[in-house]
């Protein structure tokens, strides 16, 4: 066999497995328990797994995603993040090669994947990943350019929280809150490590797009279930307004815009100051995707 096939299986299963390692990060750091003991057990009936239902997304198929003793659903969850660990690891390998930096991108990614989840799920990361991230960034910007790699990685992580932090603080202008998490901060300065002041407003100005197409959504559906029919509302007036705007362009349709864009925040806001705290976006899914663009077009 071609010997680059034979390390992509391998780096493949590698991903896979610790996909799986991944899941089990992911859930303990949500319930706060031990990452090596207890050993992997059901979380509805709380009976130990056996070593064949932990085999990465073959178990899942085996076991039709019911668990084995209590036949209670397994979470999707649990195959996605292992099939995705190994696409990233692919990734890696193929676009960086078999070598120090394709080391550090496979933990960068990691890393954003795990806080990509418990973020989505309960709006908390651990800022410890992020810390790490921006160590291996500065080392991998040393390593490529000598001392020059400091001010380099310094700079981009610098700028980057910068701008992030300001926007979260100008949640206390209106909402007496901050509009995003503390954590959003670490990840952007530790993508302003990896990818450099120029590298990273890419990387930020992505995520914004990323956020429109990815959060939104689930952000519209979220107030849908809620009953706030006028954030619904005017989110699809806002979009539609855009179509308009985009085809004819004219005082008129910068008026409807603007007209449609005010009626948005004014009920944005409301919404927001209803509810308690952690109720901003999450935007770390929004900034891995950024990433993995930076990583993408590097
Ligand atoms: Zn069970």
């Amino acid at each position: 066999m071609d010997l680059q096939i034979f390390i992509l299986i391998w780096i493949c299963v590698i991903g896979l497995c610790l996909g799986s390692f991944y899941n089990v990060v992911i859930l303990r750091s949500l319930s706060g328990e031990s990452i090596v003991f207890p050993s992997s057990k059901c979380p509805k009936c709380g009976h130990k797994l056996y070593f064949w239902h932990n085999i990465p997304i073959l178990s899942y198929l085996l076991l039709r995603g019911k668990c084995y003793f209590c036949k209670e659903q397994i979470s999707i969850q649990y195959p996605i993040i292992e099939f995705t660990t190994m696409v990233l690891f692919a990734f890696a390998y193929l676009k960086f090669g078999l070598n120090i930096t394709a080391l550090f991108v496979i933990v960068w990614l990691s890393c954003l994947l795990i806080m990509t989840v418990t973020d989505l799920k309960e709006r908390v990361a651990d800022c410890n990943l992020a810390i790490l991230m921006t160590i291996l960034g500065v080392i991998n910007c040393c390593l490529y350019m000598g001392w020059a790699g400091i001010i380099f990685s310094l700079t981009g992580l610098l700028s980057a929280a910068l701008i992030i932090e300001l926007i979260a603080r100008s949640g206390y202008l209106i909402t007496k809150s901050r509009a995003m998490g503390e954590a959003d901060t670490y990840v952007a300065g530790a993508l302003g490590a990896i990818f450099g002041l120029k590298g990273v407003l890419i990387v930020l100005f992505f995520s914004l797009i990323a956020s429109v197409i990815f959060i939104l959504p689930s952000f519209w559906y979220k107030n849908y279930k809620q009953g706030n029919k006028l954030t619904c509302i005017s989110l699809i007036l806002f979009l539609l307004a855009l179509v308009v705007y985009k085809t004819v362009q004219n005082y008129c349709t910068i008026a409807i815009v603007g007209i449609v864009a005010i009626i948005l925040i004014y009920s944005l806001l409301k919404s927001i100051k209803k509810e308690e705290n952690r109720n901003y976006l999450p935007y770390i899914p929004a900034l891995a995707a950024g990433a993995l663009y930076g990583l993408i077009i590097m």
